[in-house]
């Protein structure tokens, strides 16, 4: 390899970047590809304003919005956001329909404004990779969580993102 390549290789393929953005303080996250620039909006939840803010800011071109599972505060803007960003949604695995397919009651009974629901581009299951920019990650089916959960693994970076459980410790919340 030459010298001029060394900085490039020491750079993280993928980083990410989380907002929490809902009464539940869930972590929408933006996955991003370092070397592209190119990259997720990973667990929609949350102001679609909010997100596109961060998105501007941070001058990533988002490819596609990634759901790990099907409860709102992952999930309920992933509609209004995918329309608004012209791209397409991919996950979580088809089990969760039946959260995704409750989401404006759900969003009723929680108080939590503007939840709809939503039927992904792709439903995900395990096995399958997900691309952005020059970056994939494995898919793995994860149930437990929902039965639909997903978790997207850079296995390159040792990089697991769950969405929920790994990135911040929960205990007796119900629909985080
Ligand atoms: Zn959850």
């Amino acid at each position: 390899m030459a010298d001029a390549d060394a900085p490039e290789a020491s750079r993280p393929p993928i980083q990410a970047v989380m907002s929490p953005l809902t009464p539940f303080q869930q972590d929408c996250s933006l996955l991003c590809c370092t070397e592209a620039m190119r990259g997720t909006v990973t667990d929609s939840g949350g102001d679609p304003e909010l997100i596109e803010s961060a998105i501007a800011e941070r001058a990533v071109t988002v490819e596609k919005v990634l759901i790990t599972h099907g409860h709102l505060d992952h999930a309920g803007s992933t509609k209004d956001l995918a329309r608004r960003l012209a791209v397409s949604v991919e996950g979580p695995h088809e089990a969760d329909m039946f959260w995704i397919g409750r989401m404006e009651e759900r969003s009723r009974m929680f108080g939590f404004a503007g939840a709809m629901e939503f039927e992904p581009n792709h439903w995900l299951k395990d096995g399958d990779t997900v691309n952005s920019g020059n970056v994939t990650m494995d898919v793995i089916h994860c149930p437990g969580h929902t039965p639909g959960h997903v978790v997207f693994v850079h296995r390159g970076a040792g990089f697991p993102w769950s969405g929920t459980c790994c990135s911040r410790a929960r205990s007796a919340d119900p629909i985080s």
